[in-house]
């Protein structure tokens, strides 16, 4: 594995440097996965590889793979993932009372965001020749890193609380993964994870604290820099649930910024569910913090997250801002993407339009801001809860006066 870009993996609590070409989750010198590490770039190497035109034609992330943590003569595993469109949303934005786009990230590969990271991800553990990839998740993960492994051919073993929704424990399987469900909490299957990772030397994508998975998520921040180069956004806004895809947005934006590519920087707008809300709680130094996880947006239930440093990080470096919101306004959202631009979200992926929303009533997001809006994942990925937002079907008789009775001109 050759990273001729890359200077060094960093310890982000002490400041310790590690060889880049050695995968290490976490600095030894901290207690559990206190120590994240992040990668160090040396943007000479890296601007010499990038000769892309930044003109919005974005065909995958491998755009951007000048940035990216990967040997450059490998053949990255891919299925596509990345360059997805930023629409504009005119009638969502007179719903909100505000100007607002949206980036769609449900159409991703899988159908979530977490395809960029699943996709370098993969494309190193193959080339490190690991015989077996694994991941503890929510259910989202864990049908990404799948997609990937089967695409790289690698046995995948994947560890989901019991609880998570049938739709997504479906997809890694036809994926052909092991998929393992713990009889018990997400937190709960993240430790075994990472107790068996340790056991048994499969490469675990656990984005929080594999330090080169969340490089993967910089690619939606350079995206959004690329696609908003003339017209930078006030805002980005963001779900949170361990916290690391804020942190990767805002770091890629930052890099395009620092380089020039862009005149700004978007303040990022953090976004968790009232019953999951430990970065929030912790940004705004609340101190009867607990670890309780209990929304209808299964992707963001997170009760201890991995990543609140760096979330709180991208928050406050980007002179942003964390909200909360309801499971009913997290559905009311779902609905009003699907009702106002036909734009299918689960309810992680819908949380960002109720959070914008509640940054509003709060005098957070002034009425003359702009906001792009990240819509991480899929609606089709959780029939049950699209089923609460979206309301009943309507039984009917299979006769045309039915029909009149509705619609006909007398009706
Ligand atoms: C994983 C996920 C998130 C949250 O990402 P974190 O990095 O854990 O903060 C948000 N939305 C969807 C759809 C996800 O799958
Ligand atoms: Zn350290």
């Amino acid at each position: 594995m050759e990273l001729p870009h890359v200077t060094a993996l960093e310890c982000t609590l002490c400041g310790a440097s590690y060889d880049p070409e050695q995968l290490l989750y976490t600095c030894p010198e901290h207690e559990g996965v206190r120590g994240i590490l992040e990668l160090r770039y040396d943007y000479g190497e890296v601007l010499d590889r990038f000769d892309e035109e930044l003109d919005g034609a974005i065909d995958s992330q491998w755009k951007y793979r000048a940035f990216l943590p990967v040997d450059p003569s490998v053949d990255p595993v891919s299925l596509g993932e990345g360059g997805t469109p930023l629409l504009n949303a005119p009638q969502l934005g007179a719903e909100l009372g505000i100007d607002v786009r949206v980036k769609d990230e449900g159409r991703n590969p899988t159908g979530v965001l977490k395809d960029r990271a699943s996709s370098v991800g993969v494309t190193k553990a193959r080339a490190a020749g690991y015989d077996v990839v694994t991941c503890a998740s929510t259910g989202n993960a864990a049908a990404s890193l799948a997609g990937y492994a089967a695409r790289g051919s690698i046995p995948c073993r994947i560890f989901v609380p019991g609880d998570a929704p049938e739709g997504k424990l479906a997809q890694p399987l036809v994926y052909g993964a092991d998929v393992l469900a713990v009889e018990g909490s997400y937190d709960e299957a993240y430790d075994l994870s990472m107790a068996v990772t340790e056991r048994y030397g499969w490469y675990n994508r656990n984005a929080a604290i594999n330090p080169f998975l969340v490089e993967g998520k910089r690619t939606v921040g350079h995206e959004l820099a690329e696609q908003t180069r003339d017209s930078v956004p006030d805002w980005v806004v963001f779900a949170m649930g361990d916290g690391c895809t804020v942190y990767g947005g805002w770091r890629g934006f930052r890099e395009f910024d620092e380089l020039g590519f862009v005149e700004r920087t978007p303040r990022f707008l953090g976004v968790q569910a009232e019953g999951a809300s430990a970065i929030h709680d912790a940004f705004h130094d609340h101190d009867d913090v607990d670890d309780v996880a209990e929304t209808v947006a299964d992707s963001i239930a997170v009760g201890r997250p991995r990543n609140t440093v760096k979330a709180c990080k991208a928050l406050s470096e980007s002179d942003g801002d964390a909200v909360v919101v309801s499971d009913e306004e997290i559905l009311a959202a779902e609905r009003l993407l699907g009702h106002t631009e036909g734009i299918y979200a689960e309810p992680a992926g819908a949380t960002p339009v109720a959070g914008v929303r509640a940054a509003r009533r709060a005098g957070i997001i002034e009425p003359d801001d702009s906001v792009v809006v990240v819509v991480t994942g899929n609606g089709l990925k959780d029939t049950d809860a699209a089923l609460s937002a979206g309301g009943e079907v309507d039984p009917i008789a299979p006769t045309i006066e039915e029909i009149d009775s509705r619609y006909g001109e007398s009706a």
